[in-house]
């Protein structure tokens, strides 16, 4: 790991947002347990996704579906046969690497152009590791699933074998009916899911980028064959303003349109969001047109009609799908790269009101003062402008640094005039400008200053 990616773990460890898991154990290789400060930031960025993609869009609705599925909703998605990598072994120390990323680090070829035997060739003749230099030994490549199994039963068989989701989009699409029939919907129509993902990774690696249990923030966009394109357009844009509310700039927006000897085996079409993070340019997320690939699977193996009646045609179509697909942790991971700045006095998490773990900071300056805190703070939550604290002892200083670096929007001082004038002190954490303004005037005076409550 680079120095800033370490020292931004250290410091969200020390700050209550992400712990190393199973510490006390000696931890388990790259998995990550979200504390206090970082689940509020979660649920924050989770209820953002849902407003925007989902309560502000005219025809778009919630689902959530279990984690386990039956095992033929794999077969027919294709995950049983094609969610693999392939991965070879250094007969050196018997360390396990992805063929793929091999080829790229090490040279030019392209893995998608090659078959697995001339991979494996270029691998065996022409890589060699540093550490072991000519004498490092390769042995043949094989296929690895990425699904996680378990057994759905009290025996332990084959024939039980069950996966842990690798994405929640097939939960979605083995309801289809269901949801447009129980909701009696249109097209075009979209189902958001968020929920827990695993894969079981070769190369888990860069802190939260890459993990073997992870959460998904999805969007499946049903609509007409002739409208995709337009639609997956109009997605494009959203997502570009999705990214900009959370704080990003328009150079941050990379999009890779990928070719079409690298996409899915379900994708027709896939662009990328890509993030230049401390390690490199890397996905971010993903906008995908899946065409009707997995209606038309499941309506094939599990011989139910998945459909929609077209009144206007008056024919049964397959609906084609648009999908946005996200993972919480990645965006959370590149918020932090780009929100989080270091000035000379002082570190700030830059977060939009509406991420921030906590809006207000209410301080007494001394502890005589706390009484008075104790009231503030009972009335301000009442405004129901989400989770504020109240930060007692400490010099005042400590305390603006402190909120500063978790993100807290405002900081409201008490001080010994508060009782007589009935006003209090506002320091906005971004401009660190400070105002004196009547305790009754706080609801107007926020009202005016943010701009996305959301
Ligand atoms: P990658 O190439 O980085 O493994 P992918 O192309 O396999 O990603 P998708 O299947 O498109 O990823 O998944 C959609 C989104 O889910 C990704 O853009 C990413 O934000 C997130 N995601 C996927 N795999 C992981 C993971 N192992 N850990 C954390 N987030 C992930």
């Amino acid at each position: 790991m680079n120095k800033k990616m370490n020292d931004l773990v250290n410091f969200l460890k020390n700050r209550g947002f992400i712990y190393p898991s199973s510490n006390i154990y000696g931890g388990l290789a790259n998995s990550w347990d979200f504390g206090p400060l970082g689940t509020m930031l979660k649920i924050n960025l989770k209820n953002y996704f849902n407003y925007f993609f989902i309560d502000m869009q005219e025809n778009n609705y919630y689902f959530d579906s279990s984690i386990i599925l039956n095992s033929k909703v794999w077969e027919a998605s294709g995950h049983l046969k094609k969610f693999n990598d392939y991965i070879i072994t250094c007969l050196n120390d018997n360390q396990i690497y992805r063929a793929d990323e091999l080829l790229e680090e090490y040279t030019n070829y392209i893995f998608e152009n090659l078959t697995i035997l001339e991979v494996e060739k270029i691998i065996q003749e022409k890589i060699k590791l540093k550490k072991y230099g000519d004498k490092t030994r390769w042995s043949k490549i094989s296929s690895f699933g990425l699904m996680f199994k378990t057994n759905y039963s009290k025996t332990d068989t084959k024939v039980n074998e069950v996966y842990f989701r690798p994405e929640t989009a097939q939960g979605i699409f083995i309801n289809f009916k269901n949801i447009s029939d129980s909701l009696n919907l249109k097209l075009p129509f979209g189902i958001g899911q968020i929920g827990k993902s695993f894969r079981n990774e070769v190369t888990p690696k860069n802190f939260i980028f890459r993990t073997k249990e992870f959460e998904q923030l999805e969007l499946e966009y049903f609509t007409y064959k002739d409208r995709a394109k337009k639609d997956f357009d109009k997605y494009l844009k959203l997502i570009d303003l999705f990214l900009l509310n959370l704080g990003f700039k328009k150079e941050d927006l990379i999009k890779n349109d990928i070719p079409k000897n690298k996409l899915a085996h379900y994708a027709k079409k896939t662009i990328d969001y890509e993030y230049n993070f401390w390690f490199g340019k890397k996905e971010l997320l993903g906008i995908s047109n899946r065409s009707d690939f997995d209606l038309k699977n499941h309506s094939q193996v599990s011989k139910e009609r998945l459909q929609y009646f077209d009144t206007t045609s008056n024919k049964w179509i397959t609906p084609h799908v648009i999908e946005v697909s996200m993972g919480v942790e990645r965006l959370i991971l590149a918020i932090f790269n780009k929100l989080f700045v270091k000035e000379k006095e002082r570190n700030i998490l830059k977060l939009p009101f509406f991420l921030s773990p906590y809006k207000i900071a209410i301080c007494p300056l001394t502890d005589k003062l706390n009484y008075q805190g104790e009231e503030l703070l009972f009335n301000l939550k009442k405004l129901n402008i989400g989770p504020i604290i109240l930060q007692k002892g400490g010099s005042i200083g400590k305390r603006y640094r402190k909120h500063d670096e978790i993100g807290t929007f405002f900081i409201i001082t008490i001080d010994f005039e508060t009782e007589k004038d009935q006003k209090i002190t506002i320091r906005d954490r971004d401009t660190k400008k400070q105002e004196r303004i009547a305790i009754s005037e706080i609801k107007n005076y926020l009202q005016t200053k943010i701009k996305n409550i959301f």
